[in-house]
């Protein structure tokens, strides 16, 4: 679709509010890339399922996204289209289950069963990502993962015109993976499975890990996070700081002091800054200690 025909369609539709040419460096936490062609928020399922529907029938470029926590979008601009899910964020509780919106966040998840008396996701209690972006990356912290609570999640075949409720083993999980990175399917809604837990409880483990996270993670600074997943057998922050990387700098982009695992925009960096840095991090590790890194931080 040509950006007047996605404009006109965003116009005429109260169920979708929409901005043009606007920087990936505000819509996503490391602050850093290009002009996006149009940006859509979707107010409700029906009105996402519709716009991607055409999007994909039309051959249109889009990429779905939550709160852009894990993703390094292009210096020269994303010729295509966002569409924001931050806008669908319903949640509701039945017995031990809670079933959320894609677009809501994983941490206010966590807040809600906490006072709802409800254990179980706690451990997501600080990741700074939806709903839709934890079940597509498996997303995990202090030894727990999505799937290790989910039980099922809507899903939509944008191509089809198709909703699909997978079920955890359809859902495939790895580690930091899902089916989902492999089938091109959208996470509309996900089902978990909690228990019954003292509230204060919960509430104390929670701000435990978020301790934990600003005493350890570089907070203060833009980033995504870990950029590499864990490798087997080795602490991947261990192998960046044995490989004399911490501080090391290209451009705007470093890597933190604080957590060599995390890359840091220090200030200005583009995404070839990252990049660049990514790759210097890979050649050193892999020759000083024969580990190939794998990445964890997708690149649009
Ligand atoms: C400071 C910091 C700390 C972090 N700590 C952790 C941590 O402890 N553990 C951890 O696992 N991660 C961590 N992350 C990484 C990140 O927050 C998670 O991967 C999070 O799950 C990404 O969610 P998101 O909504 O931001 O996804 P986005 O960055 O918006 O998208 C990531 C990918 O998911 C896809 N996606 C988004 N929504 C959907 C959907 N509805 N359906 C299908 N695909 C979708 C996107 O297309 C993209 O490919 C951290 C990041 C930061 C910045």
């Amino acid at each position: 679709m040509r950006t007047e025909e996605i404009i006109s369609f965003l116009k005429a539709d109260e169920n979708f509010d929409f901005t043009t040419d606007t920087p990936a460096s505000s819509l996503t936490s490391f602050r850093v890339g290009g002009r996006v062609r149009v940006v859509a928020y979707p107010k409700n399922r029906d009105a996402f399922c519709e716009l991607t529907r055409r999007l994909a029938s039309s051959e249109t470029k889009y990429v779905v996204l939550g709160c852009g926590s894990n993703v390094l979008a292009p210096d020269e601009g994303y010729d295509g289209v966002f569409v924001m899910t931050t806008k669908l964020t319903g949640l509701s509780i039945e017995g031990n289950t809670l079933t959320a919106e894609c677009g809501r966040g994983i941490t206010s998840c966590a807040s809600s069963a906490a006072r709802a008396g409800l254990g179980g996701l706690a451990f997501a209690y600080g990741i700074p990502g939806s709903v839709g972006g934890a079940v597509y990356m498996n997303a995990g912290a202090y030894g727990s993962e999505i799937k290790d609570i989910i039980i099922s999640a809507d899903c939509w075949d944008a191509a089809r015109g198709e909703v699909l409720t997978l079920t955890k083993d359809e859902l495939r999980f790895g580690y930091r993976d899902s089916a989902l990175r492999h089938n091109g399917l959208t996470v509309l809604s996900a089902a978990f499975s909690l228990f019954p837990e003292d509230t204060e409880k919960i509430t104390a483990e929670m701000n435990d890990y978020m301790n934990r996270r600003r005493d350890k993670q570089p907070l203060e600074y833009p980033s995504a996070g870990s950029v590499f997943k864990r490798a087997p057998g080795h602490f991947t922050g261990k192998l960046i700081e044995d490989a004399g990387l911490k501080g090391y700098r290209v451009g705007g982009a470093e890597v933190s002091e604080k957590h060599a695992g995390f890359i840091i925009n220090a200030g200005g960096a583009t995404a070839e800054d990252v990049k660049t840095l990514v790759a210097v991090i890979e050649a050193r590790v892999f020759e000083l200690f024969g580990v190939r890194l794998e990445r964890e931080l997708i690149y649009l």
